[in-house]
């Protein structure tokens, strides 16, 4: 299978309605290898929300097993994601009362950065990774890595030696089809007063910054507090308390607990819930699909006036979103010659659909843009102060979205 199409919404199996179409677009994080052919496999990409509650989530579902065997995202290679972690795994230790005869499991675990942060502090520490080159990065730097994908039958047998106190789920429980059983496989993990503590993307954040961009298929669901509080309602748990965090454009960092946790805040999600209400449902999400259209024609314009004018244009970053905003706005190499990004794995690969090739940061010195498109926009203050010689010798930075501008 490569490629369903869901029915029902994921969270209450209400029923979905489509708003954006994003167009065929291809695997975003499935950079394309020298010796590849140029013409990569292609999946639409439809936006849905469920009129019942008002979970946003993809019409499409790649397999898996095409996106993550050997992932490039690697967060290790940023310093705002490294401090991320290591801010996050303090704020656990702290409110959980993690010792040294905690457990601490990580679903997603990437390269073990956030559970070498709960190793500094003492906590043991175990991962669970599916991408083969990762899990095997992670063992080899001393953290405990099975390879799989985290399902109840992988979580019971984990569990046989030691029940966790947290089960963190980072930027991944985006990227589940059956979150409702990646949920109850993540508290087989866990003991009696045990917390799921799961980061997403906020749908809120990527409404009112119009980041259409964090849309693909790796992220099948787009998380509001109030549609996740009733995901967990649905399996008979609680969302204990819920956080706004700065990472990926704007993400909730969410705590689930079973009833009668000592954490629980519900005035704190209660008040989360309202600050989001103007940015979820029915009429923000017909905002947002007519954003999406008018940053396209936007931004094809500024690079247009710029090449008129004989500038040159280069971006910085090739995360995912760097796939979909280039295949949405159909540009290519005529229109942005090089992308650079710190992540050697990717340096030699070009953005598919795009055709943009992939190069280190020391071509910048070489050969100069007068422009640099930001695609990981989200560091644009990590990026800018990193590249403040490229505004010394008189060039300018482009931010995309909300709306496309010079810096
Ligand atoms: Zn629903």
């Amino acid at each position: 299978m490569t490629l369903s199409w869901r029915a029902s919404c994921r969270g209450c199996g209400g029923a979905p309605e489509d708003f954006l179409s994003l167009g065929e677009q291809p695997l975003a994080n499935r950079l394309r290898k020298a010796g590849e052919s140029v013409d990569v496999a292609r999946y639409s990409l439809t936006l849905c929300r469920c009129t019942s509650c008002d979970l946003v989530q993809l019409r499409e579902v790649v397999d898996p097993a095409m996106m993550f065997a050997d992932y490039l995202y690697v967060p290790s290679t940023s310093s705002t994601m490294v401090a991320h972690f290591d801010a996050l795994a303090g704020e656990a230790v702290t409110r959980l009362g993690l010792g040294s005869d905690s457990l601490v499991i990580d679903v997603g675990s990437n390269d073990g950065l956030l559970l070498s942060r709960f190793r500094e502090r003492g906590v043991r520490v175990s991962g669970i990774e599916p991408a083969e080159n990762l899990a095997a990065r992670a063992n080899a730097s001393g953290i405990p890595t099975t390879c799989a994908f985290l399902d109840v039958s992988v979580a019971r047998e984990l569990a046989s030696q030691g029940k966790a106190s947290l089960v963190c789920a980072t930027n991944v429980f985006a990227h589940v089809d059956d979150i409702r059983g990646f949920m109850r496989a993540a508290f087989e993990l866990l003991d009696d007063h045990g917390v799921f503590l799961v980061e997403v993307q906020s749908w809120a954040d990527t409404v009112a910054t119009l980041a259409f961009d964090m849309t693909y298929h790796e992220h099948l669901t787009y998380y509001a507090t109030s549609p996740l509080a009733r995901v967990c309602r649905e399996e008979g748990l609680v969302l204990l308390d819920v956080d706004r965090v700065t990472t990926h454009g704007g993400s909730l960092r969410a705590w689930i607990g079973r009833p009668g946790h000592r954490l629980n805040r519900p005035e704190r999600v209660a008040e989360r819930v309202a600050l989001e209400s103007p940015f979820v449902g029915p009429s923000a999400s017909a905002r947002f699909a007519k954003g999406a259209h008018g940053v396209r024609d936007q931004l094809r314009a500024l690079l247009a006036a710029i090449r008129n004018d004989g500038g040159r244009v280069a971006a910085y970053g090739a995360p995912a979103k760097a796939t979909v905003l280039l295949n949405f706005c159909d540009l290519g190499p005529t229109d942005v010659a090089y992308v650079v990004d710190r992540n050697e794995a990717k340096q030699g690969h070009w953005i598919p659909g795009a055709e943009i090739p992939i190069v280190g940061p020391s071509r910048l010195a070489a050969d100069p843009p007068t422009h640099l498109l930001l695609l990981a926009w989200n560091l644009a203050d990590e990026i800018m102060a990193e590249q403040a010689s490229l505004r010394r010798a008189g060039g300018a930075f482009i931010l995309p979205v909300p709306v496309p501008r010079i810096v």
